[in-house]
């Protein structure tokens, strides 16, 4: 009886977590909505949550020409966060984001994979 409970909680939970999915209204969605990306790919850290948008920094080598040589540089980017991923992502994650059509003044990157969870700890 009790396994036969377990088994109905699981599909119960299978079910919940498919309408979560097709909850997803937002157009601005890479997956579900209208948006498209494409272009540059970035990988980085989530440093900032915000409503909709979230703020990644990864480091990068910048060249300059006078030493020639390169200097360690960091870069910010902000970009925008679907309703179907927000749960998901949090602050310390590693995350993948791509370019796409510029959405406001700063964000023209949506997410579209969360490589690593920023949670765990080594
Ligand atoms: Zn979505």
């Amino acid at each position: 009886m009790v396994e036969r409970k377990n088994i109905e909680i699981k599909a119960r939970k299978i079910e919940e977590k498919k309408l979560a999915e097709a909850v997803c209204n937002d157009i601005k969605c890479p997956f579900h909505g209208k948006l498209k990306t494409r272009g540059r790919i970035f990988e980085g850290r989530v440093i900032k949550k915000l409503p909709k948008r979230i703020v990644i920094e990864f480091e990068r080598m910048i060249y300059i020409k006078k030493y020639e040589r390169y200097m360690k540089g960091r870069t910010k980017i902000h970009a925008r966060l679907p309703d179907c991923m927000e749960k998901e992502i949090a602050v310390g994650d590693l995350i993948k984001v791509q370019e796409c059509r510029p959405l406001s003044k700063i964000i023209h990157f949506a997410v579209i994979k969360k490589i690593k969870s920023g949670g765990e700890k080594e």
